[in-house]
């Protein structure tokens, strides 16, 4: 499971603390030789199940630097190989190629149909943009498309978040990632957090669009993540099982099970870094991963098996955690039955604070 980082973006959108910075062609030849390095530095070649392309704007990379990356990766058991797209980057041509490279899988970063919210969220693209765009993919033979929708905007009313879903609909999309807008100190629309809607409204348009899903034949397989059958996303899924992954690129991260660590979140750090041979681990203690697998686990639908847990942890969720379980059950925010225990819908809308409920410090 590899997740590669790509920082650029054509400009910045208001809302966004991801790390990015804006598109300069020189920049990005030293970054794709420091990334094959970076790659290089862990195998000569590497295998995996699941490769994902992220960022930034993956889609900004040019076809011959695709090709070069891929060519350090035997992909010969990779089952899913994803790309994150913004509507407005790419050509038939483009399409085709990416095809041709082995990509099965995009990610499409459409988040409204609405063209005031898409300018006031600095977005690059119009829905206009984003059907052409599915058109294009699916000519070229994609036939794994998900589409990111964000919702909870200063003023937003759920009919248009319905409307924006309803219309993502329409393009027969196979799944769709739903974030709920927050506006952190350091991005440009910091100004507008007061303005954000309070938490029952958050609520009632998540629920409103979970029921709307629902009803499009889209299972919800995770808080934010909703597919039809057979296309939930490989990588996601084994990032919530706690797999280990690897991520190469700046500010992306790594964990082999028991350590981890963090690229810089600069672009100029990470070359440095790669450059002197030189990563910072931290090693995860056991009562960390135990609690990173709860919070992971919990957001999926399917929940945390007891068997799983006692086979990783070595010990018995239900013995352990009783008085949790037994409050979080009297107030109807988790379910168990025989083999595992899940938040329950009403769980889900509060879902944070439910999962904060497990963290116990035990010193392993
Ligand atoms: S395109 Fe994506 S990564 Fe780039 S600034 Fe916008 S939200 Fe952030």
């Amino acid at each position: 499971m590899i997740y590669i980082h790509v920082p650029f973006c054509i400009r910045k959108c208001g809302y966004c603390s991801f790390f990015s910075v804006p598109l300069d062609r020189e920049l990005q030849d030293r970054y794709v030789s420091c990334l094959v390095k970076e790659i290089r530095q862990i195998g000569k070649t590497l295998y995996p199940e699941t490769l994902y392309f992220g960022g930034g704007t993956p889609s900004l990379l040019e076809i011959p630097e695709f090709e070069k990356i891929l060519s350090y990766f035997d992909l010969s058991h990779c089952k899913e190989l994803t790309l994150e797209v913004n509507p407005a980057t790419i050509s038939s041509d483009y399409a085709e190629k990416l095809r041709i490279l082995g990509f099965n899988r995009v990610s499409i970063g459409a988040q409204s149909t609405d063209a005031g919210e898409l300018r006031w969220l600095g977005r690059i693209h119009t829905h206009e943009d984003t059907v052409n765009c599915v058109s294009m993919l699916r000519e070229a033979g994609f036939d794994n498309i998900s589409l990111d929708l964000i919702y909870a905007l200063p003023g937003q009313e759920t009919t248009s978040v319905l409307q924006s879903a309803k219309a993502l609909c329409q393009l027969q999309p196979q799944h769709f990632s739903l974030y709920c807008l927050s506006l952190e100190d350091s991005v440009p629309l910091a100004g507008w957090q007061s303005k954000l809607p309070d938490g029952d409204t958050a609520a009632e348009m998540y629920e409103n669009l979970c029921d709307w899903l629902t009803v499009a034949s889209f299972s919800q397989y995770e808080l934010s993540n909703f597919s039809l059958p057979g296309f939930e996303s490989r990588h996601n899924s084994a990032y919530w099982n706690q797999v280990p992954y690897m991520g190469f690129g700046p500010s992306a991260a790594g964990f082999t099970g028991e350590r981890r660590y963090k690229n810089p979140v600069s672009i100029v750090d990470w070359i440095e870094m790669v450059d002197s041979g030189s990563r910072e681990w931290e090693h995860e203690t056991l009562n960390n991963r135990e609690q990173e697998y709860i919070m992971l686990r919990l957001r999926t639908t399917i929940g945390i098996s007891f068997a799983e847990f006692s086979r990783r942890f070595g010990v018995d969720f239900q013995q352990k955690y009783s008085d949790v379980t037994a409050f979080l059950e009297k107030h109807s925010m988790l379910e168990e039955d025989v083999t595992h225990a899940r938040l329950t819908r009403k769980g889900r809308f509060v879902a944070d604070e439910v999962i904060q409920h497990f963290f116990i410090d035990d010193e392993r």
